[in-house]
């Protein structure tokens, strides 16, 4: 099986992200982080990005639409790279419009891996989850805390209320869309409650084997 387009799937601070970056530096992926390509324009002030803050502020998800157009953008300047989707799809309405749009680019999803992780640990890991706005490095003030000089700033909606409210919005919303990709045999799940290295080794494991 070629596994060219996978889908990273978890609660916030699962490790998507941290994961899906070190894969795309070993295996030759390119992470397409669909939460850090809005931010960027939100930080550029485009229209879209005025769209969106008020929403991202608050923990809600972003309309279809204006995902969708993001995520369409980047496929197109992706034609024949092997990619990670990371944070998308986050509902089976979303998943179901990206088995058509990946058509279009003649590619399905061939592999989700779900990064399970109790609500507890979420809430303890973003409380302390920094990130360096200039590289998008993900760091955590106690288990991995930023080289020194490197500044370091904390999400508006990693604030713990903000947190809570995505928490609900995922169990409601983003968790179905494990079982859509289970129903069709393509969903691998991997216990994310321990450390990075651990949970990369297992990544590694199903990937390579894929
Ligand atoms: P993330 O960086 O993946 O935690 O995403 C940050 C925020 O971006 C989310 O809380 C949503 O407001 C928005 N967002 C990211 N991905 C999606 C998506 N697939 N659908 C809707 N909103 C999204």
């Amino acid at each position: 099986m070629s596994t060219d387009t996978l889908v990273f799937l978890g609660p916030p601070g699962s490790g998507k992200g941290t994961h899906a970056a070190m894969l795309a530096k070993d295996r030759g992926f390119v992470q397409v982080s669909v939460g850090e390509l809005l931010r960027r324009e939100v930080e550029r002030g485009s229209e879209l990005g005025l769209q969106v803050r008020e929403i991202m502020n608050t923990g809600a998800l972003v309309p279809d639409q204006v995902v969708l157009q993001v995520v369409r953008r980047a496929l197109d300047g992706l034609r024949g790279r092997k990619i990670i989707l990371d944070g998308f799809p986050r509902s089976v309405a979303q998943a179901r419009m990206l088995d058509g749009l990946l058509e279009e680019f003649r590619r399905r999803v061939d592999l989700a891996l779900f990064f399970a992780l109790e609500d507890r640990q979420v809430i303890e890991r973003i409380s302390g989850r920094r990130v360096d706005p200039e590289t998008g490095k993900i760091y955590h003030v106690v288990w991995n805390p930023p080289p020194p000089g490197v500044k370091t700033v904390q999400r508006d909606d990693d604030r713990e209320d903000v947190v809570r409210q995505r928490l609900r919005i995922y169990h409601e919303i983003t968790e179905p869309v494990a079982a859509y990709y289970r129903k069709s045999g393509r969903l691998v799940e991997i216990d994310a409650s321990g450390g990075v290295e651990h949970v990369y080794s297992m990544v590694l494991r199903v990937i390579d084997q894929a």
